[in-house]
């Protein structure tokens, strides 16, 4: 008996654990285990417990064309597989437990653990798969990139033409088995929205990965940063996908690569251009892949910050006074700066924002506000419906000026030059922003809005805050830097590693922009 367990690889193309447990011959028991842990989070958004569950629905309709079906169970994880394991060996003595490896918080980490030492004990083989691609036992930061190349143009597993699964009686059980109705009608608040912005489920992936790779990716490069093109589909909108493993980096990867030949097969006169868009896409891959294996390899990066010189400025204790008071205005999207607000607004509603306005909230609320990138990560994992910690906390880390002590600066995003310069049709901004609606963009700038609209007035003096906050934050770099070169341990390798591949990066793009404009120069 295969006991197939289903987690954040919500899937049956690409999935190692689903290949294995269906070519082996023997009866699978497909599960996913509805673990409370999950939502007792009050201040969790709805779309990300609503993308779940209609990617659970489209998963068991998946697994039924194929003569099988998704079991739900609902309670503690260690306890549920024991129970299962417990169960199911009365019936059957060859038991196998299968799941795909994962990165992620303590919880988890936890679970793995007793789980994998409860199977030892109990002599129940276990088999654990690839979701997203990991390097190990250990990470050779040397080989990575050569080695995901490899993963991300290895073999797709198909998915199973037909999965073994006997209907079973659980009645004699007394295992928490839930069906799709209960779950639903139990977690109203997640199921029953009135605005769905991403569809969940392997289908929907599929979907929307065919509508990107067909016709929205062109322009990728220069629309990405872009809010209003990017809330229409100018970025992929794959990120809740990935997230919960709808699809795999590799399928994506490899439909982009089949995109391209086609057009360049086809002498397309924008080739060139397609070219450098599915090239900036794929770096993006790698970017999500590599950050789930720096999660993996160092879980704490999620709860402290990544050099201890940061810890009294940079600090997770409860807000008070002023900072509180910027905190919770930021969080409702009232600071007084439009983009900021419209962004804020914008990932309230839809849980989702493109990767420019989520790094200028958060240079917004850490540099500028100073306060701490702990509770703005919380903030947005409460509502990103593609939260997962390995990007989103290490990004907050990075944008707060904490990481790449190395590097010759870091970065403090302004509100009003993007303004001007990302939204300059205000699109973004009258959507987000109704109180805004009417005014021009010179009249937004001279903020002719004050005391004729509710909209509010600037919470802090942005240019005076970037200059004394960004100091702070200039020294603070300086003093690891310091430390770093004192040292001349690992961290200090490390550092040092890290700025070579950004700088040569950057050359490389920038080449790579220079060479793509020049051959379209060319051409016409
Ligand atoms: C503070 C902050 C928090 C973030 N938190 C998350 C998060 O919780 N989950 C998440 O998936 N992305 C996160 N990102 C990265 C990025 O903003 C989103 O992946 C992207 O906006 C999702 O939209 P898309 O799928 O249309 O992206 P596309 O531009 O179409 O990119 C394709 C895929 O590449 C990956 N990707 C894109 N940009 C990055 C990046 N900078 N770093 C790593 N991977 C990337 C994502 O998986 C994305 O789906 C965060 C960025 C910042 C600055």
């Amino acid at each position: 008996m295969q006991l197939l367990w289903f987690r954040r690889d919500l899937r049956l193309l690409d999935n190692e654990c689903v290949a294995a447990a269906a070519n082996c011959g023997d009866q699978v028991v497909p599960f996913f285990v509805v673990d409370p842990w999950f939502y007792q989070n009050t201040q969790l958004t709805p779309v990300r417990i609503n993308f779940l569950f209609q990617s659970l629905l489209d998963l068991d309709r998946n697994l039924r064309v194929r003569g099988s079906q998704l079991y739900l169970l609902e309670g503690n994880s260690v306890d549920i597989i024991q129970r299962l394991v417990d169960y199911f060996s009365q019936k059957d003595n060859e038991l196998r437990l299968l799941f795909n490896r994962d990165v992620q918080v303590r919880y988890g980490i936890n679970r793995d653990r007793q789980i994998k030492q409860f199977c030892k004990d109990q002599n129940v083989d276990l088999f654990i798969g690839t979701n997203h691609y990991i390097q190990q036992p250990k990470i050779n930061w040397e080989t990575w990139l050569k080695d995901h190349k490899s993963y991300l143009k290895g073999a797709i597993a198909p998915a199973p033409k037909r999965i073994k699964t006997a209907q079973l009686s659980w009645e004699s059980s007394d295992l928490p088995i839930v069906d799709f109705p209960t779950l639903f009608n139990k977690y109203k608040r997640f199921w029953n929205l009135r605005r769905i912005d991403f569809r969940g489920g392997e289908t929907a992936a599929h979907e929307t990965l065919r509508s990107f790779a067909d016709r929205r990716f062109w322009g990728y490069h220069w629309r990405l940063s872009q809010p209003w093109l990017a809330q229409k589909g100018s970025t992929s909108h794959l990120s809740p996908h990935l997230t919960f493993g709808t699809i795999s980096t590799r399928i994506i990867y490899q439909e982009m690569q089949r995109r391209l030949r086609q057009l360049e097969d086809e002498d397309h006169p924008r080739a060139v251009k397609a070219d450098f868009s599915i090239k900036s896409y794929c770096d993006r891959l790698r970017w999500h892949d590599s950050f789930t294996q720096r999660l993996y390899y160092r879980p704490d990066i999620g709860e402290k910050n990544y050099y201890r010189e940061y810890d009294d400025w940079y600090s997770s204790e409860p807000l008070e006074g002023e900072k509180a008071e910027l905190f919770e205005a930021w969080k409702e999207g009232e600071t007084g700066f439009p983009i900021i607000d419209a962004s804020m607004r914008q990932l309230k509603t839809m849980g989702w924002m493109n990767f420019r306005t989520r790094a200028m909230c958060v240079t917004f609320l850490t540099i500028n506000c100073g306060v701490s990138w702990h509770h703005g990560a919380e903030h947005f994992m409460d509502c990103l419906v593609d939260g997962d910690i390995a990007i989103n906390h290490w990004q907050w880390q990075m944008q707060a000026g904490i990481t790449n002590p190395f590097s010759n600066s870091f970065r403090i995003y302004n509100p009003s030059k993007n303004l001007v310069d990302r939204d300059p049709n205000l699109q973004f901004i009258r959507h987000w922003v109704p109180e805004l609606r009417g005014y021009s963009l010179p009249e937004i700038e001279q903020k002719r809005y004050l005391d004729r609209s509710s909209y509010p007035d600037e919470i802090i003096d942005w240019k005076q805050t970037r200059k004394v906050n960004g100091k702070v934050i200039s020294e603070l770099r300086a003093i690891v830097r310091q430390r770093l070169k004192a040292e001349q341990g690992e961290e200090f390798e490390a550092a040092q590693k890290v700025k070579g591949v950004i700088e040569r990066y950057m050359k490389f793009k920038q080449q790579e922009y220079e060479r793509s404009r020049h051959q379209q120069l060319e051409l016409f």
